[in-house]
């Protein structure tokens, strides 16, 4: 079976291709199955993509918005953390991704290449998604997080400890 969101190179007219997103908890689903160190459990974003043609390069824009299920660093349980972002790729077709160095049409463009005739979409995302997900998530800014001594979980439960 195919992947998802792979959008064939030859599909990308000139004037450029709108690719909306919904990814639901299916998409998520999927997600956590094929990788299991995945360090959130779900999640509903929806976004856009648009697809560009420059010569034999693909530029990739994207924005995402939605939420994700996050575990809280301090607490450890699960919170929908709103969740946004953007992005600007520049696929190369048959290329490794260019050094800092040399010359790319935007400085601040990250660079990957394009692998086969479709554009991995859903690589693409899940990457994104990736890079940019918050490293120490708190559900609350005031989180009381786990008692070091008996593991209660201040924020609904009494310390045991002195007991
Ligand atoms: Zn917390
Ligand atoms: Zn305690």
């Amino acid at each position: 079976m195919k992947k998802p969101l792979q959008i064939p190179v030859n599909s990308i007219p000139d004037l450029g291709k709108d690719v909306s997103l919904d990814l639901g908890d299916d998409w998520f689903r999927h997600w956590r199955e094929e990788d299991q160190g995945l360090e959130f459990n779900a999640g509903d974003l929806t976004g856009e993509v648009r697809l560009e043609k420059h010569g034999k390069d693909i530029l990739v824009r994207g924005h995402l918005e939605g939420h994700l299920d996050l575990a809280c660093s301090r607490c450890l349980d699960y919170y929908a953390a709103p969740y946004t972002s953007d992005f600007d790729l520049l696929l190369l077709p048959g290329h490794e991704p260019l050094a800092q160095e040399e010359e790319l049409t935007a400085a601040d463009l990250d660079v990957d290449f394009v692998a086969g005739e479709d554009v991995d979409l859903q690589g693409i995302i899940r990457e994104q998604i990736i890079l940019t997900v918050p490293l120490k998530p708190l559900c609350h800014e005031d989180c009381r997080g786990l008692c070091p001594g008996c593991g209660a979980n201040l924020n609904r439960e009494a310390c045991t400890c002195k007991a």
